[in-house]
């Protein structure tokens, strides 16, 4: 399978077509093997408009959605960039492109272990992969002057708006388990500002800032 011209037809037709203007998140899923962050058996499908089993119960992302995500960071190249829900390390890989340093944090530790592998193996230096749960941020490392969090959440953790930088972004999906709506949150002052972007289907954010436990949703 040609999976250049696999990755071309998605920017084109899957990204491009449906309004992703920004030439640097085109430029960088244009550039990376999204066929590298899917088990081996499904590779054929990684350039496909739909998110893909992964493992543990979890998914890579609709290459749609991580587009969407990663234009609405509005990512600068010296910017530090917190990910919450590593998975396959896809969209990891794309903010290592466009910012300076990227902190991600996944709770499945074997989903931890193997996207450090494949980010290390690609050749990113950029980029620390941290097992825990990152609902409630990452302080040890805070201020971030952008936040994405890849799993669904039933409200804003208060911990990530006050681990951004003046300026700063956060973008979330927020809602109940089976739908969810992405916000886009940015620090002003003492405020915050609070767009409302697509509806979208994630995986639950587990943890003490986001659904409780397993079946709780
Ligand atoms: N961006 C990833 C999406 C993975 S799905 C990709 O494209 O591959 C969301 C991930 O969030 C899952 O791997 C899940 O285990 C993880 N997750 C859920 N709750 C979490 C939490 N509190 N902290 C860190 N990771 C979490």
């Amino acid at each position: 399978m040609d999976f250049t011209s696999a990755r071309k037809s998605m920017v084109e037709y899957q990204l491009k077509a449906r309004g992703i203007q920004a030439p640097n998140v085109l430029h960088a899923m244009e550039k990376i093997p999204r066929h590298l962050f899917v088990p081996e058996e499904l590779q054929e499908y990684a350039y496909e408009d739909h998110p893909l089993s992964i493992g543990c119960g979890q998914t890579i992302s609709q290459p749609y959605m991580v587009a969407i995500m990663t234009e609405l960071l509005e990512l600068k190249p010296s910017d530090k960039v917190l990910e919450v829900g590593t998975g396959s390390g896809y969209q990891t890989a794309i903010l290592a492109e466009l910012a300076q340093y990227v902190i991600s944090i996944e709770r499945i530790h074997e989903l931890a272990e193997e996207a450090k592998k494949r980010l290390t193996n690609l050749g990113y230096t950029n980029i620390k992969i941290i097992c825990g749960d990152g609902s409630k941020g990452y302080p040890p490392e805070k201020y971030y002057d952008a936040i994405i969090v890849t799993a669904g959440s039933p409200e804003v953790p208060e911990s990530l708006k006050k681990q951004l930088n003046e300026g700063g972004r956060l973008v979330i999906p927020v809602g109940g388990a089976n739908l969810q709506v992405l916000l886009k949150i940015i620090k002003q002052g003492n405020d915050y500002l609070i767009e409302k972007h697509t509806s979208c289907i994630f995986v639950p954010l587990i943890g003490s800032e986001g659904w409780r436990k397993i079946g709780e949703n």
